[in-house]
């Protein structure tokens, strides 16, 4: 048999290096990013045209490449960031395995336009699948410009693989959030499909933070610092409350790389224990500092994954990190989360006139009085009293409005078995004891309501119950399209990020038809006019905010799923919550519209409501024989 053995051509090479590097568009934005950021580039341009399918460019003001280095950075393993195996340990640079052009320009077409800053002219280079098409010596400025069109043009099966425009452009969203949050000194520009979604001014980390994600972050912002002989961490956390329902902005950086890791990400949910519920996660930007020779980047060719020489060190001073901060910036450990307690620890500005909270109650007022009685409005009155605590009053605003039209709306639930049930008790009850005449219910912890049916103990859990019949009823009414809207006295302006702002735009007709009355203002600013009645202005923000973070985590995005959401949005957002006191009254109404609920016995999302201790089981533990 003959020598089969052959050494494959260097385009070949390449492709298949191509397939381990670039991925998709976003793994090719952020090789260009990086190198721009290695070349020492000030300003850099991310331009973009259908999520990168057709287009990526990235222009840097940086060292520029001579003419033999705008030549030699398409061949494999051409770099020229290490030179020795040792360098390999010492690695300061984003890049240093030298695939990164090799691979784009083996499946794209790549146009480079590159000058140093001591030369008059730059050199203009055009591959094409690894060939070179044309070069030539052309008048351009100082920098480097690359150009990359129609990735995958000769890998169909990479192209045909490819996600929608929407999903690809969120990815490149997250590379360039990436990149951008390990280089707040950089100027970033980012153009997709010729809007402008990003332009992030060279700033400090806390700036480019709230640059990229929002203004909302400042105030939810926890710095963290630690400095240790083995890591040094700093950047920032999420206040506990702020905490999210899907894994949303979670950013490690080593030595300013982005990176994956499980194991530290642990860590951080470990000091957020007993401070979030278990379905939350936070929010972090946390940067490590690790001597280069402690890690190892080398052990995957996208550089997201590290290996730690000490890693349970790291996760141990990360860990007791964070939990300082916490602890620092006065975030008790033993909150009860189910509370909706908000505490309000941003810094008053200089000058700035230091207010007592305040809370409005109106005495007089009960949800249950018919509106001529009690005066009308929930909270109009103008009693005040300072307060410590600063729970949501808004809440509580909008729980009594949100009674009023439960009260309005009150199904006749007479007719309802499990009335029947508790009157034919109450009869028995009556004649056994002849004290009771009315069913009694009892609020314990200010969280479950008690109370006696015919077979035995009902506890009941009030913010759930509350969750249940909001629920059915914002669902029957959406689905009747009979969700009115309630027009807000001064419209309320959100100001989103790029990728969120593409996404709500997606859905705003469907949350119009659910009561919302929102409408595009402007560069990724959105303008609330109304809100469906029920919802609380205050809690507006937050429900667009959850609601996009699910659009972003849901594969689902039925008619039908999404109008279940919004109504488990807007129940769980109006409801009652747990530690608020009850009136027997209010506790009665509950019970009963409960028990008119198709579902009473789960809440929306799926959790008991109702816990029933049996007479029998009662006699069984007192050791009581029939
Ligand atoms: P690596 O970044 O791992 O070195 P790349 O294939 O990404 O490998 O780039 C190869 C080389 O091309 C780099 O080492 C660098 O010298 C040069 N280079 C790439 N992009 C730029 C740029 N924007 N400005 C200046 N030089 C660049
Ligand atoms: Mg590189």
């Amino acid at each position: 048999m003959s020598d089969i053995i052959k050494l494959l051509p260097d385009n070949v090479a390449n492709q298949i290096a191509a397939g381990e590097v670039v991925q998709r568009p976003a793994s090719a934005v952020k090789e260009l990013l990086e190198n721009a950021i290695d070349a020492g580039g000030t300003r850099i341009d991310l331009i973009v045209k259908d999520a990168g399918k057709t287009l990526i460019q990235v222009v840097d003001n940086g060292s520029g490449m001579t003419e033999t280095d705008a030549r030699m950075c398409f061949e494999r393993h051409a770099t020229s960031k290490i030179s020795t195996s040792a360098d390999i340990f010492a690695i300061r640079t984003k890049g240093f395995r030298g695939e990164a052009l090799a691979s784009i320009a083996a499946i794209a077409q790549v146009e480079l336009q590159s000058k140093t800053h001591d030369s008059d002219l730059g050199t203009s280079i055009i591959i094409e699948g690894s060939e070179i098409k044309e070069q030539e010596v052309v008048a351009c400025a100082s920098g480097t410009k690359f150009t990359v069109k129609n990735l995958f043009f000769n890998v169909p099966a990479r192209r045909n693989f490819l996600k929608s425009d929407n999903v690809e452009l969120r990815h490149i969203v997250n590379e360039f959030e990436r990149v951008t949050l390990t280089h707040p000194d950089i100027h970033f520009t980012f153009h997709h499909n010729g809007n402008e979604l990003f332009n992030l001014p060279s700033t400090t980390l806390r700036q480019r933070i709230i640059g990229a994600f929002g203004k909302r972050m400042n105030e939810r912002l926890v710095p963290i610092e630690q400095e240790t002989p083995v890591v040094n961490i700093s950047g920032y956390v999420i206040k506990p409350e702020n905490a999210k329902r899907t894994r949303g902005e979670q950013f490690f950086f080593v030595n300013n790389r982005f990176i994956k890791s499980t194991y530290l990400n642990h860590a951080v949910k470990a000091a957020y224990k007993d401070l979030i519920a278990k379905d939350q996660y936070p929010t972090y930007f946390i940067y490590l500092e690790v001597a280069p020779d402690f890690i190892d980047i080398n052990i995957h060719p996208t550089k997201t994954e590290i290996k730690f020489e000490d890693e349970r060190t790291v996760y141990a001073i990360l860990n007791s990190a964070i939990k300082n901060s916490l602890g620092k910036y006065n975030i008790a450990p033993s909150l009860d989360f189910e509370q909706n307690v908000t505490f309000d620890i941003s810094m008053p500005k200089p000058g700035q006139e230091i207010k007592m909270p305040t809370i409005s109650i109106d005495e007089n007022y009960n949800p249950f009085k018919s509106k001529s009685v009690s005066g009308g409005g929930g909270t109009s009155s103008s009693f005040k009293m300072p307060k410590a605590v600063s729970f949501e009053e808004d809440e509580v605003s909008a729980n009594l409005d949100f009674l009023d039209v439960i009260k309005e709306s009150t199904i006749n639930v007479k007719d309802a078995d499990i009335f029947t049930e508790s009157e034919t008790l109450e009869q028995n009850w009556n004649e056994e004891t002849k004290v009771e005449t009315k069913q009694k219910f009892y609020q314990l912890h200010n969280k479950y309501i008690l109370t006696q049916v015919r077979s035995g103990l009902l506890i009941i859990d009030q913010q759930r119950a509350h969750q249940r019949i909001l629920f059915e009823q914002f669902l029957s009414k959406i689905e009747e399209r009979k969700i009115e809207t309630q027009r807000l006295l001064f419209p309320l302006q959100i100001e989103l990020n790029a990728s969120d702002f593409a996404l709500i735009q997606d859905v705003l007709e469907d949350m119009n038809n659910v009561g919302f009355d929102i409408a595009v203002f402007g560069q990724n600013t959105i303008v609330i006019n109304g809100l469906p009645i029920g919802v609380s202005e205050s809690k507006a923000e937050q429900i667009i905010e959850r609601l996009l973070e699910e659009l972003k985590h849901s594969t689902n995005q039925t008619a039908a799923n999404y109008q279940q959401k919004m109504a488990m949005f807007m129940a769980n957002s109006a409801s009652i919550k747990s530690g608020r006191k009850m009136e027997e009254e209010e506790m009665e109404h509950l019970f009963n519209e409960l028990f008119a609920c198709q579902s009473p016995d789960y809440s929306p999302s799926g959790k008991p409501v109702i816990i029933k201790m049996e007479e029998d089981e009662l006699d069984q533990r007192f050791e009581r024989r029939k």
